[in-house]
């Protein structure tokens, strides 16, 4: 039995073990660490720790399904309704820009449910707070390095993290790639902007007509959501929730400043556009420096493979594209690799 490492419990990593697990049955055991408290990566939900407030999304909001995609990974699609994962958007949103023939969809219970689906569906051994740092080869397998000390060998292993966290891990990995390998990671680059997660308490009320607003015009802010509502979760019992994420210009002014910093500066641009907000209960203020890919890594579609033997293969939106279809992708094509080489 072959024993792979998945880094990383976003949708890539996830899927990556999913499928894995359908296509492999019993002839690997997967295991996925992830240097977070929880699974989802960009596509987070957060909590308040007020029990009564609704969850909210801080990173990806919803999935939107063109023509093309719905067809092609239909399957995934079909799978995620049939579970109640995903269902149809019917909110309003005000300023999204409708392009022929998509669908929007929300998920009810937050974005990290579709992460969570298929990492139940896999049954992997599932670590988090296990931080990767460094990779060496030791013959026919990795030994694998975790912040804490931790060591661990593996027959193969998936890298499914953002493309500059790639290039920072240690070991063998520098090495191992080709100049022409890594002028083509180094090209990878991401937006950057702040997330603003706002809890309600359950007396608070949001009197908008939308749940969620394109904003054109500030500098600041460019969305808005109530979260809640966008899902189509609105309960009695809850507080309201709102998701504000600022632009890629003021996120890459200020993105070496500490968020304690930035909050003070987003919340009060936020009163300016939506005066009469209602006091918070809590607030959760995210940095994202690596939000969504601007250029893709060039020639290498949904993966990289850094070494045959032991198997080294690094997946994820930096290898397509910044969104769901771009990380099924990206699982298919790592899944490949996997098949060929285990
Ligand atoms: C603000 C924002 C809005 C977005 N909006 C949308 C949207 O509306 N719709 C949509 O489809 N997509 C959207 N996206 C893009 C989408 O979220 C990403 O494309 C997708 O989540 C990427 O998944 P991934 O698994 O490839 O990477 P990630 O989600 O980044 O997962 C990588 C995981 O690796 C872990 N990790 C990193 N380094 C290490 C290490 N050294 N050791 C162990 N673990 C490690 C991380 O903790 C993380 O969990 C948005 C993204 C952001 C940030």
């Amino acid at each position: 039995m072959s024993r792979v490492l998945i880094v990383g419990a976003g949708l890539t990593g996830s899927l990556c073990a999913c499928l894995l697990r359908r296509e492999m049955q019993s002839k690997v055991q997967i295991v996925v660490w992830d240097k977070s408290k929880g699974s989802g990566g960009r596509m987070t939900t957060s909590r308040s720790p007020d029990p009564a407030c609704s969850t909210l999304d801080l990173g990806a909001q919803y999935v939107t399904a063109t023509p093309y995609y719905a067809q092609s990974h239909g399957s995934f699609y079909r799978e995620l309704l049939a579970h109640g994962v995903l269902k149809p958007l019917q909110a309003t949103v005000e300023g999204l820009r409708d392009m022929d023939g998509t669908r929007n969809y929300v998920t009810p219970s937050g974005m990290s449910s579709i992460v969570k689906h298929f990492l139940k569906e896999s049954g992997v051994e599932l670590i988090f707070e296990r931080h990767v740092t460094a990779l060496y080869s030791q013959g026919a397998s990795w030994e694998v390095h975790g912040k804490d000390g931790e060591r661990e060998e593996f027959d193969a292993v998936v890298l499914t993290m953002p493309v500059p966290q790639i290039l920072q891990l240690q070991g063998d990995v520098a090495e191992l790639l080709s100049p022409g390998q890594r002028e083509k990671l180094e090209a990878v680059t991401y937006s950057s902007r702040y997330a603003l997660g706002l809890f309600y308490p359950s007396s608070a009320r949001v009197e908008w007509p939308w749940a969620v607003r394109y904003v054109s015009d500030n500098p600041c802010i460019c969305y808005v959501a109530v979260d809640d509502r966008k899902r189509g979760a609105e309960s009695p019992g809850r507080g309201p929730s709102l998701v504000v994420h600022t632009s890629v210009p003021f996120g890459l002014e200020h993105l070496e400043r500490d968020r304690e910093e930035v909050q003070p500066i987003i919340l009060e641009e936020l009163n300016k556009l939506l005066p009469g907000l209602p006091q918070p209960i809590s607030i959760k203020c995210h940095k994202w420096r690596y939000s969504q890919v601007l250029t893709a890594v060039p020639g290498c579609p949904g993966q990289m493979t850094l070494r045959d033997k032991p198997l080294l293969v690094c997946g994820g939106d930096g290898f397509s594209h910044s969104n769901f279809d771009g990380c099924v992708e990206s699982a298919l094509r790592v899944l490949d690799a996997l098949k060929s080489s285990l």
